[in-house]
């Protein structure tokens, strides 16, 4: 399965039949910072990395590894929060040099790219045509559409635009065995069957190596409106999330919890950022509007729904941006949180998701649970609220030694976890199972869909040899 040191040589000389001597490396200095995640939690390993330049390559590196049983792990910008890019002995199998757009229909309002586009180039490209593609991570500048497909991203639209897996139409893969499935439609309709293109978003490449992808566009977005507000309470960010909602019929993209301990982090750590409002609440929410028509329309909804939600009692107090500095320094708080969070001696990370009406309670009654267990331990639940994703993250009470606190983690995991299972909700939201869930997933996951899973990792992998060790 892994690449023997022994094997290493014969092995590239079969390589060099199928690519240019270029793209197969083996200096460590530069395969280093493909085998580190980007937390830096995992230290990966590998003798070789690839970088083919089309899917006819992929398919006889395939053949290869399967008939040598060397195991492959693809990779795109290596951004992903759970370590599933990251080699065990295998070989990289890097598609940073597949990154062409192949094809926009701004009629058909598609774009069909290969599978290492950065997301922001086809961001990019899709403005450049008066579209719009709405995925928006904060690793945009980095990350690939095929890591965005493998991990079924999601981030600050899902709201509006659905995560990654909504916004994919066709999908072209190299399988196990080199065979390529060819599912590259544009079709929004195509009721023929299974739909096999979905098993492998969300697959952490542990299926096949995507290779293209065919992806819906929107109208462009000609006028964007933030807004920052304090709340009364917990309950009444879901209040005020229907209240928006009911204002403003689909211009709401975003809606982001802020704790108070988040802007703290972001106005004691983050680049010269101000609090958006006089007085810090506990908990405030970052509300984003978007507008097809560049006119006032969207910021006189979003005035009116907060001036409602202030007479309600819902709302303390609230800002609308008029600049893009003002705008920006709202979004930099959000940003500073990821970034400086572990500032405060140390984070441990959940990325997990409840139905939105139950955030409330989860929030409460986790954070209640863990006081007991650590007082004064101080968690930061912030994140995509309005689709019930949170991210729980948890920080140690001031001066608490590192390592004691390093070595609750598994106690702190299951507090969490175990509270989310209970209000029907996924220890996995967004970012995926990799190596860091897999134990969540054997306690968590429904029994037949993981033994659905096997069967289906089995028929397409028999030999084990894309990705293995990571999900299941
Ligand atoms: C600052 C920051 C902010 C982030 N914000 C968000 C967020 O808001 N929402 C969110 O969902 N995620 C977020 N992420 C996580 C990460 O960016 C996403 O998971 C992203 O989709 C990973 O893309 P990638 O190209 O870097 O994939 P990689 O990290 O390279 O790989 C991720 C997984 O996909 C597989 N893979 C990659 N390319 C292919 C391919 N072509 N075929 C088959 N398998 C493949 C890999 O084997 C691995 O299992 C964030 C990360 C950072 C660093």
């Amino acid at each position: 399965m892994k690449l023997l040191k022994k094997q290493l040589k014969p092995f590239v000389n079969k390589l060099s039949r199928i690519i240019d001597e270029r793209d197969i490396i083996t200096d460590q200095n530069t395969i280093g910072p493909h085998l580190i995640d980007w937390v830096g939690n995992f230290h990966g390993n590998s003798p070789l990395m690839i970088t083919p330049r089309n899917k006819e390559q992929i398919s006889q590196i395939a053949k290869l590894c399967s008939n040598e049983n060397i195991a492959i792990v693809p990779q795109g910008g290596n951004t992903g929060s759970v370590a599933a890019g990251i080699p065990n002995g295998e070989i990289i199998l890097s598609l940073k040099k597949m990154n062409k757009i192949i094809e926009i229909n701004p009629n058909d309002y598609t774009i069909t790219v290969q599978s290492g586009c950065i997301l922001s180039q086809i961001q990019e490209a899709a403005k450049n045509a008066s579209r719009f593609f709405p995925l928006s991570i904060g690793s945009e500048g980095s990350c690939t559409i095929g890591g965005n497909i493998s991990t079924n991203a999601g981030g600050i639209s899902v709201l509006k635009y659905g995560n990654m897996r909504d916004l994919v139409l066709g999908i072209e893969v190299v399988l196990a065995d080199g065979r390529i499935l060819n599912s590259l439609k544009r079709l929004r309709k195509d009721n023929t069957g299974y739909a096999i293109k979905h098993i492998f978003m969300g697959a952490e490449g542990t299926l096949g190596i995507i290779t293209a992808a065919s992806l819906r566009l929107f109208p462009k977005i000609e006028n964007k409106v933030t807004g920052f507000a304090s709340l009364k309470d917990l309950d009444s960010a879901i209040k005020l999330l229907e209240i928006l909602k009911e204002f403003s019929g689909d211009l709401l993209t975003s809606y982001e919890l802020i704790p108070a301990i988040g802007l703290h982090i972001a106005t004691e750590y983050g680049d010269n950022i101000t609090e958006p409002l006089k007085n810090r609440e506990q908990w405030n929410v970052i509300i984003e509007f978007s507008d097809t028509k560049n006119n006032n329309n969207a910021h006189d909804i979003l005035q009116e729904s907060l001036q409602h939600s202030i007479t309600q009692g819902i709302v303390l107090d609230a800002v609308i941006a008029n600049s893009i500095s003002q705008t920006n320094n709202i979004w930099k708080i959000r940003k500073a949180i990821v970034e400086h969070q572990p500032k405060l001696g140390g984070e441990i990370k959940h990325d997990v998701s409840v139905p939105i009406s139950s955030v409330p309670e989860f929030i409460q009654t986790t954070i209640e649970k863990l006081r007991e267990y650590i007082p004064n331990i101080r968690p930061v639940p912030y994140g995509h609220i309005g689709d019930g994703n949170i991210h729980f993250n948890v920080c140690p009470p001031i001066d608490y030694p590192e390592q004691l606190f390093k070595d609750k983690t598994s106690d702190i995991r299951e507090i969490v976890y175990s509270n989310v299972n209970s209000l029907g909700g996924s220890f996995a939201a967004e970012h995926g199972v990799g190596i860091i869930k897999k134990k969540q997933m054997l306690k968590y996951k429904d029994k037949v869909e993981l033994e659905i899973m096997k069967d289906i990792k089995a028929l397409l992998d028999p030999k084990n040899i894309i990705n293995p060790g990571k999900i299941l």
